[in-house]
């Protein structure tokens, strides 16, 4: 995993740019996230780096492709992710310990780096994370599968009768009606 000392960000700031292979991702990403997925390209960051006085600020962007299984239809589909991200962290040790207190509502929204270290790696994985729908569909309208034969929808009709199958809470207003 890439990580950078703090004591090694120029006053002027830095900018890096690293590319992570899907194996050593794919473990890290699936202890976040209930969503099967792959990779199927390796994660390429880059982000500038600049000392604010005790917060770093991270500005960058990352970029991937990921296989990801749509929840209606249960096919695997491409994910393409491009996404930008612009972070304060702040030093973990400065707000736990300078004061015997709890944190804040404020401060639980912040971001934090420990040990005088970067932890680049994590940082990217983090946004992959973020950007990973919680739940994926191949197509806004996709049809999912008939809950009697099973057939893909999307590929063909079938001959079955599925009332409203297709909105979970018909049933649901049914019940309630009844009672
Ligand atoms: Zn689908
Ligand atoms: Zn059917």
């Amino acid at each position: 995993m890439f990580t950078l000392k703090i004591d090694d960000i120029p006053d002027d700031g830095i900018t890096l740019s690293w590319k992570e292979e899907p194996l050593s991702l794919s473990a890290y990403l699936k202890s976040l996230s209930h969503i099967d997925f792959s990779f199927e390209e390796s994660l390429q960051s880059e982000a500038n780096l600049r000392k604010a006085g005790q917060i770093i600020l991270v500005k960058g962007h990352i970029q991937t492709l990921l296989r990801l299984q749509c929840v209606r239809c249960l096919t695997d589909f491409l994910y393409p992710i491009r996404a930008s991200f612009d972070l304060s962290l702040h030093p973990l040790k400065g707000i736990l310990f300078s004061e015997e207190k709890e944190l804040s509502g404020e401060e639980m929204e912040l971001d934090f780096f420990e040990g005088g270290e970067i932890h680049l790696s994590e940082i990217a994985c983090e946004q992959v994370f973020l950007e990973i729908p919680m739940k994926p569909l191949c197509m806004e309208t996709c049809k999912g599968l008939c809950p009697v034969c099973g057939k893909n929808l999307n590929l063909s009709s079938c001959g079955c009768l599925h009332e409203e199958w297709n909105s979970p809470f018909s049933a649901l207003q049914k019940l309630k009606l009844n009672h």
